[in-house]
């Protein structure tokens, strides 16, 4: 029988996390205060995350260890299974040998969990009662709740209030596993209360959920802050998916000539390519490609300097690729893609040339997605799909140049939440945007002047 299916046992699970902090030639520029625009200290952080995240989120140590209690969890859905897609690569006639790791088992079905489990567990032995966290989609939001749900922990989720309307599953999952869900902008906070005094129709951003559930964690001695993307402790506690990746391709035999992900705020991304990564620092020829949505450019057109995390201008300013904080995206269907920064980690890496980037419209996104499902069976996630489409590309370049090659791509999550943007697609309903270049030259402008 063909190997399709590469599975490790409980006893293979990763027991500590890599740190890619170690060994990158330059090390990411320091967050700064928002107000003194100095660098941030361990005390600044402290009224929103535990000391043991804090410390991570600094940490030179190449190996970090993997909580007993944690590794508990994990286990209930890790290692992740690998697949050979052999049927995409039938269908595609590519002599391509294409691999991917499926992130979609978890009980929220996406990679999201491998950090929430952490973050919950620092933050309970920590004594914290209850964390406060933003969700736009809601897969941050689901996966948070969940992990509150394993540890204990009390949730309050800021709820985009777009999508709290029209993404009524994910807020009924967030529910059934206990947490809180609050319509964003909201009457509970100063900055949801300023918003709705000036606007009180106002949809709710991302950008505003975080200023909201911040102002929360900062204001109460028993509540902790969560982000699920873009720090350096979350994409540190993703490398599980890489390191057992590599595990699973030794078992076939095999090694990535190239590594694919999609590329929100680069968690999943940093998850699968920094355990290779190392061996690329270390001399080893490999290509990792973060693909990002052609309406949210971040790496491909943004510009690399600090900025804020938030709307608001309350987050640290993070030196790191960006379209600039008041950036709007296009309503596309990849919710967990629009995000106008990157990990300070992917995006210096990137700035060495160490990674590479490109950007895809959702048209042919949703055409890849389409094709993956049709012969893998999977309904991959729209932010996934990015993904696919990039191995798809380089399956196919393969075969032009009549040449092997050995892909890697991560699948971070199913679709199943996500039908609607499927029904739109198969009505024909889902456009392409322009390219955005004259609102992201608009936004770098504001956070230009905002800077000087
Ligand atoms: C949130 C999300 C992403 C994007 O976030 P990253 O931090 O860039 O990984 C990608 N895929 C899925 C399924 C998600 O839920």
């Amino acid at each position: 029988m063909r190997q399709t299916k590469i599975v490790l046992s409980d006893k293979e699970i990763p027991t500590k996390w890599y740190n890619i902090m170690a060994d990158m030639p330059n090390k990411p520029k320091p967050p700064l205060h928002p107000g003194t625009k100095q660098p941030v200290g361990p005390d600044d952080l402290k009224p929103i995350f535990p000391m043991d995240l804090i410390l991570q989120e600094v940490s030179t140590e190449r190996w970090v260890p993997i909580p007993e209690e944690v590794l508990d969890i994990y286990t209930l859905w890790r290692p992740s299974p690998l697949f050979r897609a052999h049927m995409l690569e039938k269908a595609l006639g590519t002599p391509a040998k294409i691999y991917y790791k499926y992130e979609g088992v978890s009980p929220a079905g996406s990679h999201k969990p491998n950090t929430a489990i952490p973050q919950a567990y620092y933050n309970k032995k920590a004594g914290m009662k209850r964390i406060a966290t933003e969700t736009g989609a809601g897969q941050w939001g689901s996966s948070m709740a969940l992990a509150g749900t394993y540890f204990g922990l009390d949730v309050t989720v800021y709820m985009v209030k777009v999508s709290f309307g029209q993404k009524p599953y994910r807020r009924l999952m967030m529910e059934t596993w206990g947490a809180t869900v609050h319509a964003s902008p909201s009457k509970l906070t100063n900055a949801g209360r300023k918003i709705l005094e000036l606007d009180p129709d106002n949809s709710g951003s991302l950008g505003i959920a975080i200023s909201e559930a911040v102002e929360d964690a900062a204001t109460h001695n028993d509540t902790n802050y969560a982000l699920g993307s873009v720090l350096n402790h979350v994409c540190l506690h993703q490398t599980v998916i890489g390191l057992e990746a590599k595990k699973q391709l030794e078992i076939a035999g095999d090694y990535p000539d190239v590594v694919i992900a999609c590329c929100g705020g680069g968690s999943n991304f940093a998850g699968l390519a920094f355990p290779f990564l190392h061996d690329k620092i270390n001399g080893k020829q490999l290509r990792a490609i973060a693909v990002e949505p052609a309406s949210c450019p971040t790496l491909t057109k943004g510009e690399f300097t600090y900025d804020f995390g938030d709307v608001a201008g309350m987050t640290p300013l993070i030196n790191m690729y960006t379209l600039g904080h008041d950036f709007m995206p296009s309503g596309i269907h990849a919710g967990g893609l629009r995000y106008h920064g990157d990990s300070a980690l992917v995006s210096q890496l990137y700035h060495d040339k160490i990674i590479e980037a490109r950007a895809y419209p959702q048209l042919p996104v949703f055409q890849a997605a389409m094709q993956f499902a049709k012969t893998e069976g999977i309904i991959p996630a729209p932010e996934s799909s990015h993904a696919i489409k990039c191995a798809i590309d380089e399956a196919m370049k393969a075969k032009e140049e009549g040449k092997q090659r050995t892909i890697l791509f991560n699948l971070s999550g199913h679709g199943h939440f996500d039908m609607q943007a499927y029904g739109d697609f198969l009505a024909g309903k889902l456009i392409d945007h322009e390219h955005p270049e004259s609102d992201i030259k608009k936004s770098l402008d504001r956070l230009h002047a905002m800077l000087k």
